[in-house]
């Protein structure tokens, strides 16, 4: 054999001994498949986190919104959770805002609808940016079918007896399901709702807030609530039983509303909860997420010291298009 005939069968050799190392790699240490498993959990998906009148507000030309009338994609809509179960397609909404329509669109691109158009609304309470977007629920818009809406005693009085609400209660638009405080309820047969009675400015209906229970994780949802301090129920012990509170952060400290009283709107001031939840371990502090944010708020914008100072706090403010799995 020529020196040249040993070289061609020694590399041959060794080609067929790398293919082989190789063949036998790929079966004994198959490539993982990059391939996502089925979405089958529930979730919550964030729908608005702006307080009732909006981000940006009506009649506000001053720097905190004029920098979004100039840019609109740093608006927000008002305070409102999705829940989408994927495995039976159904939907439910937390609050109806006045940007009811936005929101629908939205969870409709997030999980499209099956047979019902929604599976349910949970209500909180009866202020300006919590229930009026059941009138696209109307004959005057969608002429919707008896959509299940979820309140409390006062809450569900108050659409039963008051204009225009009635007419869809008349109309059938709309089935109110009476709640009560702390009563569970099922949206579906893994999905629960807990309603909390929360203080608040209680004129038109009383306040709750809600735990949303799945399989496997729990969130806490509390928009609207006058003072910590005043709650019947301690609001760590809440916290500690979930795995995401979403929390009233209307405003981000005191004077925030120049010519303004307010005490006469009462909310926990984001710089007090962050006090108050400082000596909280750090991954009970993680869990906290703000929303309900007043346009006045220097946290709706992520460039402020006040959203640094959340962050080093470690809490956050809710964004929109977030999910949390239950
Ligand atoms: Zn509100
Ligand atoms: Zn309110």
């Amino acid at each position: 054999m020529s020196v040249r005939n040993v070289r061609c069968v020694v590399l041959t050799s060794l080609v067929c001994v790398a293919m082989l190392i190789v063949g036998c790699r790929k079966v004994e240490d198959p490539a993982p498949v990059a391939v996502a498993p089925p979405m089958t959990d529930p979730f919550v998906v964030v729908l608005g986190i702006a307080q009732d009148g909006g981000f940006p507000h009506a009649g506000c030309e001053k720097p905190c919104c004029t920098r979004v009338w100039n840019d609109p994609s740093a608006a927000r809509n008002v305070v409102s959770l999705g829940v989408v179960d994927p495995s039976t397609k159904q939907r439910w909404i937390l609050e109806a805002t006045p940007d009811f329509r936005a929101q629908l669109h939205d969870l409709e691109g997030i999980m499209p609808r099956s047979a019902e158009l929604l599976d349910g609304i949970l209500l909180t309470h009866a202020h300006i940016g919590h229930y009026p977007g059941l009138m696209f629920l109307g004959r005057e818009a969608m002429g919707a079918s008896e959509v299940p809406v979820y309140a409390a005693p006062r809450m569900a009085d108050f659409l039963e007896n008051n204009g225009p609400w009635n007419q869809l209660v008349r109309l059938g638009n709309i089935a109110v399901q009476r709640i009560d405080d702390g009563e569970s309820f099922n949206l579906n047969d893994r999905l629960t709702a807990t309603p909390i009675v929360v203080p608040h400015r209680d004129e038109y209906s009383e306040t709750v807030g809600y735990r949303l229970d799945g399989p496997s994780k729990s969130v806490l949802f509390i928009p609207d609530v006058d003072k910590w301090e005043r709650m019947s129920i301690d609001i760590e012990a809440l916290i500690a039983d979930v795995e995401v509170a979403y929390l009233d952060g209307s405003f981000f400290a005191d004077g925030e509303l120049p010519g303004r009283a307010m005490a006469e709107i009462p909310h926990p001031f984001i710089a007090e909860s962050i006090e108050r939840f400082a000596t909280l371990a750090q991954d009970e502090r993680a869990k906290i997420r703000f929303i309900h944010l007043n346009h006045s708020n220097p946290a709706l914008d992520p460039e402020s010291e006040a959203s640094a100072t959340i962050r080093k706090a470690g809490m956050s403010v809710a964004e929109e298009g977030e999910r949390v799995g239950l």
